[in-house]
């Protein structure tokens, strides 16, 4: 029963803002679903060698409605479980700090893919705040350069084609191998290495419940897969022990 977990580390991706007016990448009405041209925004090697493709990621970083999103009651759920003792970690793809700001502690956070808050100079590695350079870019910058350096500056989040911060990766291990649950929310589970934690806890003996409104490529290891809106799901989940773990699929709503 998910009640009677003591021990849980959660997996949460795009799905557990989407109440908040941030879409995902892959739903229904996913950004790249819309345009899969918008994928290119995150290719590393595009993004050095095109300025257009810089261009156009720093007008949509401007755009972007994470800017003005409040946690929803998904995020909220998490709050709760901390407080009641039976959170371990929230290892999150989001890069919205969404987690953060409903209350939950920096440390219990590991941001797998980083912060669209922060940016990062590809060639000397200083950091400053986005909303410094989205000031430049509103006051008609178009491809705000490093302060220090003159290099390329970008989100301080993972591209593809980069490496997951070494840290973040060994801290998210830990967390997978040391709970009794694992909880994977809001994720199409198709990114790597972030989808490759639920292996590695459910091959260590935890327990694994996968929420999500659309199927995942590991509901077939899953415990139980609850389908239904997560702002929704997660509080019923962090408020009573209502599923038993071997239901194999619950649909909510
Ligand atoms: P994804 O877009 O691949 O998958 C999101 C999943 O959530 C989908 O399967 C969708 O069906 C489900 N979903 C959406 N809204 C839901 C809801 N209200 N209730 C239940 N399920 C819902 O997202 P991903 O797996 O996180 O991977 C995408 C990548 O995009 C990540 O690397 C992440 O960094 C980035 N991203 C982040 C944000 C953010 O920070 N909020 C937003 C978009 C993309």
């Amino acid at each position: 029963m998910f009640g009677a977990a003591r021990r849980i580390t959660a997996l949460t991706g795009a799905g557990v803002s989407t109440a908040s007016g941030i879409p995902d990448f892959r739903g229904p009405n996913g950004v790249w679903t819309r345009d899969p041209r918008a994928a290119r925004l995150s290719d590393i090697d595009s993004y050095l060698a095109d300025e257009d493709v810089r261009v156009h990621a720093w007008r949509a970083r401007a755009e972007n409605p994470a800017w003005h999103a409040e946690p929803n009651a998904a995020h909220q759920a998490f709050v709760d479980l901390d407080a009641a003792g039976r959170l371990g970690a929230v290892l999150t793809q989001n890069i919205d700090e969404l987690h953060q700001r409903a209350g939950l502690a920096r440390d219990r956070v590991l941001e797998l893919h980083g912060t669209m808050r922060r940016t990062v100079c590809v060639h000397c590695g200083g950091t400053g705040a986005m909303t410094d350079a989205l000031r430049r870019v509103a006051e008609g910058e178009q491809d705000p350069d490093c302060r220090a350096c003159g290099g390329i500056l970008k989100s301080a989040t993972v591209y593809f084609g980069q490496a997951l911060d070494p840290d973040v990766l060994r801290e998210a291990r830990r967390a997978s191998l040391d709970c009794d649950l694992f909880l994977a929310a809001g994720t199409s589970l198709t990114v790597h290495p972030a989808a490759a934690f639920v292996e590695l806890a459910a091959k260590a003996g935890a327990k694994l419940v996968i929420c999500n409104a659309e199927p995942t490529p590991y509901d077939e290891i899953a415990d139980a897969v609850l389908r239904g809106p997560l702002d929704e799901v997660l509080p019923d989940l962090a408020r009573a022990p209502v599923v038993e773990l071997g239901e194999r699929l619950r649909t909510w709503g």
